[in-house]
């Protein structure tokens, strides 16, 4: 008998016909013998539906105490969602209880709308599978030391599923989902992308962050930081396949690996349109320049992602980053009002229509010449590279959005993705 975590995205959860073929595959791993512990998201949509009523009502100022409303209207998606999915548990003649975050209760920090996650009490839900009912958790939500509701941020509900499976020392956490996996690349660009069987999880990390959206990048941090076996699969196979069958389908995010090094160098192609270019040029070169532009950047609490400087000519040179293209119009006003005077560099010059495209895979450690590959393949297709970036196990360039689809189309193929190496 294990212990395993269940977690259904909103599309899975979306009608109450969804919600009955969800009850019925949780039930069949129940009578096969499983203690099940279920978090689901709310119905696809709702957590859009709420947030937007909000906003018809927002007031001018975003405060705090706006945030902490918006946690308690959103909360609710979930707390509807356990519900239904526990009485539909009922009508299979099961045992099933549910639970709002609070009730468990999930602890987090107060920072709504994008609280993290301290601590799980998982006395109560021990004691329910211990008398042979299955819990259902809402997924998304917290509560703070001061009792106030809080969300994880958008997408949370898988970061809840696995902080549950780690404080509770789950066999696995299977997250469904409508893809039935991770890709090499995603399919809607790539026909030929391939679904991995395994995928480690630093790799999965790194395509979380660089725009691959399988899962909230939150909760492969949690599964990296505490080992939870954690599987991605589809909601759609029909519920009553063969447990075995689909114990084993999807993709495994692994922590072992040795046996991935016989594999693929590359693993993936991640991409993503959010970012902007910003160049500050003719800055004297000297020492503190980057701390002075970069430094006021961050006091402005803007992320800065890639970053470039180069050799100086006459003793003046050109200062590249990106940032959040959200942040782009701020980013360069700031520029302009407080560090082209100070510096006296020349101009803020800036480009909103850029994309960044990443190679990944742990089987770059060893091997050489893989960024070469990339760039010989993006040269062949006449593809100007504006910023590369590099770590150990990827390697990034910016180039121009209207791009994008081609570069990730000929590096999916210079890697020979579309072969499947298991
Ligand atoms: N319902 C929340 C959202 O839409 C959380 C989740 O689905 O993971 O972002
Ligand atoms: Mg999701």
């Amino acid at each position: 008998m294990a212990l395993i975590v269940h977690k259904y995205g909103g599309t899975s959860m979306g009608s109450t016909e969804r919600i009955r073929n969800v009850a019925k595959r949780v039930a069949k791993w129940h009578r096969a013998g499983h203690q099940m512990v279920v978090v689901p998201s709310a119905m696809s949509g709702e957590t859009n539906r709420l947030l937007a009523l909000a906003k018809e009502l927002a007031p001018a100022t975003h405060t705090t105490e706006y945030a902490r409303e918006l946690d308690m209207i959103a909360a609710t998606g979930e707390q509807v969602s356990v519900g239904l999915l526990s009485i539909a548990l009922q009508a299979e003649g099961l045992q099933a209880v549910s639970y709002a975050g609070w009730q468990v209760p999930i602890k987090t920090d107060s920072a709504y709308t994008k609280a993290r996650i301290e601590s799980i009490d998982d006395a109560r839900v021990r004691a329910d599978l211990a008398a042979g009912k299955i819990v259902i958790i809402t997924g998304f939500q917290g509560v703070d030391a001061q009792g106030n509701i809080t969300t994880l941020g958008r997408g949370g509900s898988d970061t809840s599923a696995v902080a549950v499976a780690a404080a509770m020392k789950a066999d696995e956490c299977l997250i469904y989902t409508d893809v039935d996996g991770v890709y090499t690349t995603d399919p809607r660009i790539v026909p030929e992308a391939r679904r991995l069987h395994t995928i480690s999880f630093e790799e999965m990390l790194e395509m979380a962050s660089l725009g691959s959206k399988v899962l909230q990048i939150r909760s492969v941090e949690f599964a990296g930081k505490y080992r939870v076996p954690l599987r991605v699969l589809s909601s759609f196979t029909p519920w009553d396949i063969p447990i075995e069958e689909e114990a084993k389908s999807g993709t495994l995010i692994t922590f072992e690996e040795d046996e991935k090094m016989e594999k693929a160098v590359v693993s993936g192609i991640a991409f993503n349109r959010d970012e902007a270019k910003i160049t500050v040029m003719g800055v004297p070169d000297k020492p503190g320049i980057a701390y002075q532009i970069l430094g006021t950047v961050a006091d402005a609490n803007i992320d800065v992602d890639v970053i470039l400087q180069n050799v100086s000519h006459e003793g003046k040179t050109d200062f590249s980053f990106t940032v959040h293209r959200n942040d782009y119009a701020k980013t360069i006003d700031l520029l302009n009002s407080k560090v082209v005077p100070a510096l006296g560099a020349e101009k803020v010059v800036g480009d909103p229509k850029i994309c960044k495209v990443s190679i990944v895979g742990i089987g770059m450690r060893s091997h050489v010449g893989v960024a070469a590959t990339m760039f010989r393949a993006l040269s062949e297709e006449g593809i100007n590279i504006q910023m590369i970036t590099t770590s150990e196990i990827k390697t990034s360039v910016v180039i121009d959005e209207k791009y994008m689809e081609l570069a990730v189309r000929a590096l999916h193929k210079a890697f020979d993705l579309d072969q499947d190496a298991a």
